[in-house]
């Protein structure tokens, strides 16, 4: 039976394959399972933070503004938890409900949406 990743095992991965987005991705996504925060934040800190500002219902997760060791909020009675996607060097953070924490549509959903956005804005840039 397929055990979770382990965070041991992700950081080992991702010591060999430090330039695969996924691995990095899985490490971090594992270490904030642990409640390992900081360390997941500097996992990515290197990475492009595409995520938008926004505000003021959830702290806002944008470059500027982003602090690592808020990882979950509460708005409107509903419980959120800090999740990330990463992708070709960039990185964007989102709050989903804690019951959709680890949901993989949402997760994909997400990655989809970077991924278009990445190649309209790698499109215009060579247009
Ligand atoms: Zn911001």
């Amino acid at each position: 039976m397929a055990r979770p990743h382990s965070v041991d095992t992700c950081l080992a991965e991702l010591e060999a394959n430090p330039d695969d987005d996924r691995v990095r991705e899985r490490a971090a996504l594992a270490l904030t399972r642990a409640g390992r925060d900081l360390e997941a934040c500097a996992l990515l800190e290197d990475l492009v933070n595409l995520t938008a500002h926004d505000g003021p219902t959830l702290p806002c997760v944008c470059r500027r503004c982003l602090d690592p060791a808020i990882s979950s909020a509460e708005a409107e009675d509903v419980r959120f938890v800090r999740r990330f996607v990463v992708h070709r060097g960039r990185v964007l953070f989102y709050w989903a409900p804690e019951a959709l924490a680890d949901d993989r549509g949402l997760l994909e959903g997400i990655r989809r949406r970077l991924g278009r956005r990445l190649a309209r804005a790698l499109d215009r840039r060579s247009a």
